[in-house]
């Protein structure tokens, strides 16, 4: 199992991140936002697979490309298209979707499910292809809760940032997986072979017998003494917002993660700008992955103001607080 992690989008210009979680068996793809000529780097067939798109907040660089991922999503039948967004996601899809004239799509059996989160709850609309998206249905609320998203491969959770609006910062993380622990097999003498698959295999009950090199033994038993459970890696995107003075429940949050991609619009020798404006520096960026003890920062989202400046003096700078600061591949 692992996250595949790829920021999409050149330095001084719209960014996104794709993200895949593959199990071994299955591959999920998920897309964190979508602005300018950001998913022209991915292939149609990568487009069309995305199983959900997550919207930060509506500024236009975090939403420029969306009409790119319609028109290979449009008329997607075989899985559902989930959108994941703020306050008014719903009624601002609803309103892009219908900007094109949709006269030939009627039977077209796709479904798009826009999830609006709040503080409060979380409503799901839906839209098709077959009506033109002439139709926005709710057809689910829900209490809030910081998980948004969960199957037995991932979860999503979700955090409230302040950008002047309500952004969404987003966490990925994986399943943990069932392993075997080796030195206890080898401490019982006991021989690998087929009967260790059988200890993961969900169709079994723990009052079960199994048989181990010709002598029966009870499954729960085996279980409790030979499995453990290894955390999956984790992934957070966090982008457009400004740290206000109380942010120990957002390192709490971050705690541990394997990578957090975060914004850096800044340099700190702009600080009040980045203040005025909601947005963090590079420094900033690297105190809060130093204070949750995240594993690596990668930066992205720079501001236009820097072009001649460079993509070095923001690794510089946000490598002098925290030393396992990065930028996405090909960046430099
Ligand atoms: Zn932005
Ligand atoms: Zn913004």
């Amino acid at each position: 199992m692992a996250l595949h992690c790829r920021i999409l989008g050149q330095p001084f210009a719209d960014n996104a991140l794709f993200l895949k979680v593959d199990t071994g068996q299955k591959q999920f793809r998920l897309l964190f936002d979508c602005g300018e000529n950001t998913i022209n780097n991915l292939s149609l067939s990568e487009i069309q697979k995305t199983d959900h798109l997550f919207f930060s907040h509506f500024h236009l660089d975090h939403v420029a490309g969306f009409d790119h991922f319609i028109r290979a999503n449009y008329d997607r039948a075989n899985k559902p298209v989930h959108i994941w967004g703020p306050k008014d996601t719903a009624k601002i899809i609803f309103h892009r979707l219908n900007s094109f004239t949709w006269n030939l799509t009627q039977g077209i059996e796709s479904k798009w499910l826009i999830h609006e989160i709040q503080p409060q709850k979380i409503i799901t609309f839906q839209l098709s292809a077959k009506n033109g998206f002439s139709r926005k249905r709710k057809i689910r609320e829900s209490a809030f809760s910081q998980t948004v998203f969960s199957d037995e491969a991932f979860k999503v959770s979700v955090r409230f940032l302040e950008h002047k609006i309500p952004v969404l910062g987003f966490k990925t993380e994986e399943a943990p997986k069932l392993k075997i622990n080796e030195l206890l097999l080898n401490a019982d003498n006991l021989k690998p072979g087929e009967w260790l698959g059988l200890l993961k295999d969900t169709s079994l009950k723990d009052s079960d017998e199994i048989e181990v090199l010709g002598i029966k033994r009870n499954l729960g038993e085996l279980r409790q003494k030979l499995l453990f459970r290894k955390p999956g890696e984790s992934a957070a995107y966090l982008t457009d917002f400004y740290l206000t003075r109380d942010n120990a429940s957002l390192t709490e949050w971050l705690r541990g993660c394997d990578y957090l991609f975060c914004e850096s619009q800044y340099l700190e020798r702009e600080r009040a700008l980045a203040e005025k404006n909601c947005h963090l520096t590079a420094e900033f960026a690297a105190r809060l992955a130093k204070k949750s003890g995240v594993k690596k920062l990668i930066l992205f989202h720079f501001s236009k103001r820097y072009v001649a400046t460079g993509v070095l003096p923001f690794l510089n700078e946000a490598k002098s607080v925290f030393e396992q600061s990065f930028l996405p591949e090909g960046w430099l």
